[in-house]
This record gives C-alpha cells, sequence and structure tokens, in this order.
C-alpha cells in the first residue's frame, strides 16, 4: 500500500473555492450540532491519502475517525461492496435471512474468547446502537436496572448510551433527564489520576474504591447489571489504564454477578495490533460492543456476547438495517484483510514505530507530557509550559511530578497545532482535554508515519 516519498500536496489555500463553496451551501442546510474542527472537504481518497474538493492531497491520520481501517477505497472491499450491491441491497434480517449476516456471525464468533460455538451476535448500524443494545441485553440477562460507567467515557449519543457518556458537559447539556441508575466513576487514567496517587503503589485504587465506598454507601452491587468499559479510552484521550486494570474490573464483576462489558467501538478490529484491545490482558469480557472499523467505512455495528447471556426471546430487540448485506460483504473482506492480509500485524508493528517516533518528538518538545498508545491507537498529551498562566496551580504540599499530574488544561495551542497540520496536509484529531489521537488506517507505512511526524514536529515549532 505504501507510495514511496510521497508528501501531501497542497494547491490551494485551504479551504479552496469548491470546498468553500461545499462548506457555505451544508452551513445552510445542515444541523450546527456537528463537531467539525478544520475545513476539510473530502472528495476521494485511497489507503491512508485523501483528496479535497479542490484537488488538495492529505495525509489521513484520522482514518474518518478510526473507521476507514483497511485505508480508503482498499480495491477488495470495494469490490465486495460493488459485487454484493449487484445481488441484494437490503432484505432486513431481522426479519429474513441471507448470507452474508450469518456468514459474518460465523467470522465475528471465532474471534472472542468465548469461541466459535458459544457466541451470539446482534447487528446494528452504528456504535451507540451496539451499546444500547448491550444495555439492554445487560438489564434483561440479569434483571438488574444500574449500570456503572467511567468519567471520560464515551459510548454513543442515543439516550441510552448518552446516560453511559462522561465524556463532555455539551453533549449532555439540554437532555437531561437520561436513563436512571447510572453511576459514572474516575477511569484508570494515571496521567491525571483523580486520586492524585502513583502506580503500582496506588494499588489500582481507582477499582478497589468501588468495593470500598461505591458498593458500601451509594450503590448496591446486586443492583447492577453491567459495567461498561473502555479497554482505551477513545475520545477521552486515547488513556490507556494501568496493567492489571480489566483484570481487576472482571474480578470485582464476577465477585457481584455483574457483567464486563467492553466497549470496542474505538479500540477494537485490529487497531491496537490485536483483534480486540481487552486481548492485550487476561480479562475476559461477558460482551463486547464494535462498530467504526468493522466494515471499513460502511455503516455497521454488532453487539458480541455469551450464547448464554443472549437469552432475549423474537421481538425483544431488532433493528430494520442493522447487519445490512452490503455492509456485511464490507465486514467479511475487512476480516480477510485483517486476518490474511497481515493488516492486524501491521498495525502492531507499524503502531510500535509510530509511538517510538513520538517519542523522539517528545524529546525535543516539553510541551508534550505524556505519550501513549496501543498498535494505531496512539495519542499525546500537551502541557502547558511551567512558567505559562493557565498552568493549573499546583497544591504546596504537592509531590515533585506535580508536573504531570496537574498538567495545563487550556487546549487552545492543541486546536492550533490540529490546524497548522491541516494547512500542512496532515489530518489529525484532539481528543480528551489535551491530547491529538493518532489513529491511521491499518495500512499505513512506516514512511507515512515519518512523514506525519515531520509536519507535526514542524506545527510544534511553528506554534511554540
Ligand atoms: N463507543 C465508543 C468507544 C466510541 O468511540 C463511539 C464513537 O466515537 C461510540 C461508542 C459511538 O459510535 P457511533 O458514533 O457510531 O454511534
Amino acid at each position: 500500500m505504501e507510495t514511496p516519498n510521497r508528501k501531501p500536496r497542497i494547491v490551494t489555500d485551504v479551504p479552496g473555492p469548491r470546498a468553500q463553496e461545499v462548506i457555505a451551501r451544508d452551513a445552510r442546510f445542515t444541523s450546527p450540532s456537528y463537531t467539525r474542527d478544520y475545513p476539510i472537504v473530502a472528495a476521494s481518497g485511497k489507503g491512508c491519502w485523501l483528496t479535497d474538493e479542490d484537488g488538495n492531497e492529505f495525509l489521513d491520520f484520522t482514518a474518518g475517525i478510526a473507521v476507514c481501517s483497511t485505508g480508503h477505497c482498499h480495491p477488495k472491499v470495494v469490490e465486495a461492496i460493488q459485487a454484493q450491491a449487484s445481488r441484494l441491497l437490503h432484505m432486513s434480517g431481522t426479519d429474513f435471512w441471507y448470507a452474508p449476516m450469518a456468514n459474518l456471525a460465523e467470522r465475528l464468533a471465532a474471534t472472542t474468547a468465548w469461541g466459535v460455538d458459544d457466541t451470539r451476535v446482534f447487528f446494528t448500524n452504528s456504535g451507540t446502537e451496539s451499546v444500547e443494545a448491550a444495555f439492554k441485553l445487560a438489564r434483561f440477562a440479569t434483571g438488574r436496572k444500574r449500570m456503572i460507567a467511567f468519567q471520560g467515557a464515551f459510548h454513543g449519543r442515543t439516550f441510552g448510551s448518552l446516560s453511559l457518556t462522561g465524556s463532555k458537559i455539551s453533549q449532555l447539556r439540554g437532555f437531561t433527564p437520561l436513563v436512571p441508575g447510572v453511576q459514572h466513576v474516575p477511569y484508570g487514567y494515571c496521567y491525571r489520576c483523580a486520586y492524585n496517587l502513583k502506580y503500582p503503589s496506588c494499588a489500582l485504587h481507582c477499582v478497589t474504591t468501588l468495593d470500598d465506598s461505591l458498593f458500601a454507601s451509594t450503590c448496591p452491587p446486586d443492583e447492577v447489571a453491567a459495567i461498561i468499559v473502555e479497554p482505551i479510552q477513545g475520545e477521552g484521550g486515547y488513556v490507556i489504564p494501568p496493567p492489571g486494570y480489566l483484570e481487576a474490573l472482571r474480578e470485582l464483576t464476577r465477585r457481584h454477578g455483574i457483567l464486563l462489558i467492553v466497549d470496542e467501538v474505538q479500540s477494537g478490529f485490529g487497531r491496537t495490533g490485536k483483534m480486540w484491545a481487552y486481548e492485550h490482558t487476561d480479562a475476559v469480557p461477558d460482551m463486547i460492543t464494535s462498530a467504526k472499523g468493522i466494515a471499513s467505512g460502511m455503516p455497521l455495528g454488532a453487539l458480541l456476547t455469551r450464547k448464554d447471556l443472549m437469552n432475549w426471546p423474537p421481538g425483544s430487540h431488532a433493528t430494520t438495517f442493522g447487519g445490512n448485506p452490503v455492509s456485511c460483504a464490507a465486514a467479511l473482506a475487512t476480516l480477510d484483510l485483517l486476518q490474511d492480509g497481515g493488516l492486524i500485524e501491521n498495525a502492531a508493528t507499524v503502531g510500535e514505530h509510530l509511538i517510538g517516533r513520538l517519542r523522539d518528538v517528545q524529546q525535543r518538545h516539553p510541551c508534550i507530557g505524556d505519550v501513549r498508545g496501543q498498535g494505531l491507537m496512539a495519542a499525546i498529551e500537551l502541557i502547558d509550559a511551567p512558567s505559562s498562566a493557565d498552568r493549573a496551580p499546583v497544591p504546596s504540599a504537592a509531590p515533585p511530578l506535580a508536573r504531570e499530574l496537574f498538567p495545563g488544561r487550556n487546549a487552545e495551542r492543541r486546536d492550533r497545532i490540529v490546524h497548522a497540520a491541516f494547512s500542512k496536509g496532515l489530518l489529525l484529531l484532539g481528543c480528551g482535554r489535551n491530547a491529538i489521537r493518532f489513529c491511521p488506517p491499518l495500512v499505513v507505512s512506516k514512511g507515512e508515519v515519518d512523514t506525519a511526524l515531520d509536519i507535526l514536529s514542524e506545527c510544534l515549532d511553528e506554534t511554540a
């Protein structure tokens, strides 16, 4: 997939005249709720490269928000879509049958820790619907009502998923009341530990406190249906919890008869160098929610769970479009490329290169407080210079690592870096309070990573 030495090509002001025309028309007719960070008007794409309406060529390290897993318009995915589209576009898989849905369910079942014969799949069109399905099934299967989710988590925007989301106030404001019975607790975010502790001496306080405090005071554990957790928090800042975190949650949930749902909408489908991010741990969840990269850009999602848990009867949950045959065909081609075509391996090896290069860049740029990542799910977290006025106050009793524990929260520079990168032909996305994420398509090469990081370095210099 590599195009040796290819560099971004910016031939007009960005946005150029055609892009400006699209943006102006869009502004007149589409919802103002969309969050467009910078004016890229995509016209076509191939691999990691995107061309805008004016012929400007960008290196895409967003993959359409971690969706275009096999790159833009992978020929094998396009071929599978075209072949399926000419045969059958739709026949509502919740009312009738077609082979691509059964074939994909079998292939997905073979990816889980429960094994192919003990897995059941419910298909959806999106991440939020996969989470809704998990929420509903958790209540149905356990007869319990409460849920536990994490601060910083993003699980979607429909009412059930939004109730579990703990990411940004702008996503909640004006929409309450949400589904009752959801408790949000701090995530295992060591860089900004909510308890001001340090791993490993903290002994995973962020998990043990559920037993010691939450379950002893406001939330009876035998009323909790499930804990939903992102193995790596996505929108929350590509936050990787400390070693043993997911295992500790698993032990706690098992002890209380609580289900463990891993939301792999962003971290799954090969992005971290394994099929599912939970596979980097020894924890085995009860449910997996998936979407985004599953079908390389076609709308599809899935809830995977243990056969014994998916005990709801006909009519209890269904969807007209979920598991659409064309999306299933795209997902089957995606799986072929990930598993047999080596893209999961590529995510692991190129991801390691990416994280290594980010650490090099960090050496030269003290504004990068943290570099973290697993495979091609990597981020830098920015901090303000120690002299900066907007740096959060450090308590007098603060430990020596106070600079790390109380990093600046002003994301203005982060946004300037992302904009500067765009104007130089590199597409990036922010996430979390003050982080920049790197989630290129899994076909990305080391050369393309080097190109991206050279541009990032220039932007860091220019915005210093
Ligand atoms: N869950 C996670 C972890 C996500 O990152 C997202 C989207 O970013 C969702 C759920 C919601 O997915 P969608 O936007 O497809 O509804």
